[in-house]
């Protein structure tokens, strides 16, 4: 076995704090991972704290893993020693079902195993990034170019191929108009996709005090929903939304500023269920989507269009020992755009 350092939420209602315990040895087809960075996302704080369902503790959160290969498997063929990789929201699947056949592992309906808070195929408990090693099967393993700073590529293993998978599947491009609710983790780099897919986007916030922001991000105006006037200016206006708010909230405000034949796409994840009258969708052909992170060809994908196009996220580099607070900031909406822990300091 191999010993690793993590931090790890005990229970639902306790803060993370350092936690030892032992990774699976190396596999024929396993790879080490030496992980330098781990992204902070908001789904971390939605587990670690029971908001969806009941957890599995102790938990190592962390789905934003970067990190350098130091060990690979005596059967592994995809990856070697030195080589830079990264790690999103699930380590294995089943590889056979249709969902697996179609690049959409995430969706495995025989045994999807995520990254944390779930158990591998032998029924034990899996850990996440927030720590100093990982050991993944090498098919579950990304490539990741040496061209942007690593920690700024870490959120795009999460919040960058949610944004990027919708986008990409309802084709939003040029000519589209494209507003974005939320500017947090998700929300910033689905403004960087849609700026840099020819969109002309803007970003639908509570926070008026991020608009010169959204516009170094590539938004072209932020409205402000708390605004009547702004919002009622805005109605009719959208073809796509992409509602990245993790927070409960009422969409209808939302897609009343969608035109006719618009598409909403939800990627946030809160508690409450939404409340649409039918009236609502029916008056304007409108369609309401949601998507699911991404499978592993298309997040190669977009790791690979991300170093082309020199597209990272921006980061506030916390101290392992800080997470707590981080956790809190976030909830504050206190974050520019996303906290990546900087693993040295575990
Ligand atoms: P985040 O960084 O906290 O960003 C969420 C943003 O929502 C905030 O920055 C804020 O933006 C806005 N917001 C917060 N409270 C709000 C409220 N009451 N009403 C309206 N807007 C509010 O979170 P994140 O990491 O981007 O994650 C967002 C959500 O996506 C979470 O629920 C997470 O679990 C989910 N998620 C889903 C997937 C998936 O596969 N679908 C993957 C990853 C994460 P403003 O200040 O601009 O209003
Ligand atoms: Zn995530
Ligand atoms: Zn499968």
């Amino acid at each position: 076995m191999i010993q690793a350092k993590a931090y790890a939420a005990q229970a639902a209602d306790t803060p993370l704090a350092p936690w030892n315990f032992e990774r699976r040895d190396v596999g024929p087809q396993d790879v080490l991972i030496e992980i330098a960075y781990c992204g902070v996302c908001h789904t971390d704080v939605h587990q670690a704290r029971n908001e969806w369902f009941p957890g599995i503790f102790p938990m190592v959160p962390g789905h934003e893993i970067v990190g350098k290969i130091v060990q690979v498997g005596t059967h592994a063929k995809k990856h070697k020693p030195g080589d830079l990789a990264g790690v999103g929201v699930m380590v294995d699947s089943c590889r056979t079902c249709e969902d697996c056949r179609n690049g959409q592992e995430q969706f495995c309906s025989v045994s999807p195993v995520l990254t944390y808070n779930n158990r591998d195929k032998n029924g034990q408990p899996v850990y996440g990034g927030y720590s100093n090693y990982i050991v993944v099967h090498e098919d579950f393993v990304l490539r990741v170019s040496g061209k942007l700073d690593l920690a700024g590529v870490a959120p795009l293993l999460c919040a960058g191929i949610t944004t990027y998978s919708p986008l990409r599947r309802w084709n939003v491009g040029k000519g589209h108009k494209l507003a974005v609710v939320g500017l947090g983790g998700l929300g910033h780099m689905a403004v960087k996709f849609g700026a840099a897919f020819g969109a002309d986007v803007t970003v639908l916030s509570t926070s008026p005090n991020k608009a010169e922001a959204a516009r170094r991000l590539g938004a072209n105006r932020l409205v402000v929903t708390k605004d009547e006037d702004q919002m009622k200016a805005a109605q009719r206006s959208f073809d796509f939304i992409i509602d990245t708010v993790a927070a409960d909230h009422d969409i209808n405000p939302y897609l009343a500023t969608l035109r006719t034949n618009g598409v909403y796409v939800n990627v946030g994840m809160p508690v409450q269920p939404f409340q649409v009258p039918s009236f609502t969708l029916a008056m304007g052909n409108k369609v309401v989507a949601g998507s699911g992170a991404g499978g592993l060809p298309e997040t190669q994908e977009m790791l690979d269009f991300c170093a082309e196009k020199n597209i990272a996220a921006d980061v506030e580099l916390v101290n392992m020992k800080d997470i707590n607070a981080a956790f809190e900031r976030m909830l504050r909406g206190d974050v520019l755009y996303r906290f990546v822990i900087d693993m040295k300091t575990l």
